[in-house]
């Protein structure tokens, strides 16, 4: 079948726009400034078969992929476009200001979960949970377009300090050779599923030797069914992808394509439905998961269509997020208590099959916290919360509680309700994970 070809489009082509509405001088201008710390990448498909065009200020897919000056705080687009009123684009000082101030690295990631082999970093690797270990392959750290709230911002931006990717040498594999507790291994980036099948086979094969049998999951991070359906129909090597998917799920591990999906239009072309066919005929598990962003899925009737279409098409829902602490988070973020209001109302119309979403989940430090509820606990409205995954594995499904805020947006933003809530909302001391051989 003949097929599209991806074209991508950057802040150096912001006037196709004008091809799709009518857009003043100054919103593109605005664009363009913004576009100086954060990255910005459409395609054509996201131009012409998902945004509608008919109320681009009102459409899910322009919101989470265009830039908005309100994304910046004043202070900071006035810097910027002062450094460019000079230079034509900003110098890396003032970029780099800014970067500092969104987070980089929200659960410290750098510091808190890269481990080590030989006494030396492993680099592009995450080791936080005993079981799980995720691999940022070194050519799948970019999207086929970018979500603007994207907390992976800094694999995107060209700076190698922020980046997380692996080396040449592969040493991930070695690593996770001699850990024999990681049954789980995530290929994340970025998207993986943006590398040639060729490349990503070279990821994929020495994670079936004999010599890793412990690991007996592998998971895929990807949002190319959102953005760019046609990696698994009709590019030149959908074939060798799918034959790829095919040949792991054939070694008898359990294959998990986990999908970035943020609201039901996405499922709702014929190419993605098509996709999701391909996906499904290789023998893959298909998940989804995707975080509550204002503006794009703040509304329970959203995740309800969302979460049945998902069930009615083969993908099992998976997990609700609160976006996290990093990037122009004030533009997008939806608070704690709005965020359980949108999970509950969307899961209670949902047929029992679809009610496999958790949420809301907060991916914090000290691993993934869900926002079970508000309850009255002793005269004191507070929220009950809960860890469904944990660095210290003996606090998973244990309630524990804050007192409600309704503005509070994050964990960090929660006051314990008495001193035995503390611990859980304390941060941890930095910790690598170490072993030498
Ligand atoms: S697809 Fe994922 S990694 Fe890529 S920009 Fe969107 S949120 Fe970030």
């Amino acid at each position: 079948m003949a097929g599209k070809s991806l074209k991508l489009y950057g802040l150096q082509h912001l006037d196709i726009l004008r091809r799709y509405r009518d857009i003043p001088d100054r919103a593109l201008h605005d664009m363009r400034v913004v576009g100086q710390v954060l990255p910005f990448r459409v395609n054509n498909y996201v131009l012409d078969e998902l945004i509608d065009w008919a109320e681009p200020d009102e459409d899910p897919f322009y919101r989470l992929t265009m830039l908005d000056r309100h994304m910046l705080d004043s202070a900071d687009f006035d810097a910027l476009e002062r450094a460019m009123r000079v230079g034509g684009s900003a110098p890396v000082e003032v970029t780099a200001a800014i970067h500092r101030r969104f987070n980089p690295h929200p659960g410290r990631q750098m510091t808190m979960n890269m481990p080590e082999l030989g006494g030396s970093g492993v680099s592009g690797l995450q080791h936080k949970y005993a079981e799980t270990c995720l691999v940022f392959p070194a050519s799948g750290q970019t999207c086929a377009a970018y979500c603007s709230f994207c907390f992976r911002w800094p694999q995107f931006i060209g700076n190698r300090d922020l980046r997380m990717a692996t080396d040449e040498s592969q040493r991930f594999v070695a690593y996770i050779k001699v850990h024999k507790e990681i049954s789980d291994v995530l290929l994340t980036g970025g998207d993986p599923l943006i590398m040639r099948a060729s490349v990503l086979r070279r990821y994929l094969l020495p994670l079936l030797g004999a010599d890793l049998a412990h690991v007996t999951t592998i998971r895929i991070g990807t949002k190319m069914l959102g953005f760019w359906p046609y990696r698994f129909t009709t590019d030149d090597d959908a074939d060798d992808l799918i034959a790829l998917l095919e040949e792991v799920v054939r070694s008898g591990r359990h294959l998990a394509i986990m999908l970035h999906i943020s609201h039901p239009r996405e499922l709702e072309t014929a190419a993605a439905r098509r996709a999701v066919q391909r996906l499904l005929s290789t023998g893959a598990v298909l998940r989804s998961q995707s975080p509550v962003v204002r503006g794009v899925n703040d509304d329970a009737r959203i995740w309800q269509e969302l979460w049945s279409r998902e069930v009615r098409q083969g993908i099992v829902p998976y997990y609700m997020f609160v976006l996290r602490d990093t990037g122009p988070r004030a533009f997008f973020e939806v608070p704690l208590a709005r965020a359980l209001e949108i999970y509950r109302g969307g899961i209670r119309q949902v047929s029992g099959l679809a009610r496999s979403a958790r949420g809301p989940i907060m991916s914090t430090d000290m691993g993934k916290v869900a926002v079970d509820g508000v309850a009255d606990v002793g005269g004191t409205r507070s929220f009950v919360l809960s860890y469904v995954q944990a660095r210290v594995s003996d606090w998973v499904k244990r309630p524990f509680f804050a007192r409600f805020d309704d503005s509070a947006t994050w964990i960090d933003g929660l006051q314990p309700l008495s001193s035995s809530d503390r611990m859980f909302l304390a941060r941890p001391e930095p910790v690598v994970a170490r072993i030498h051989h």
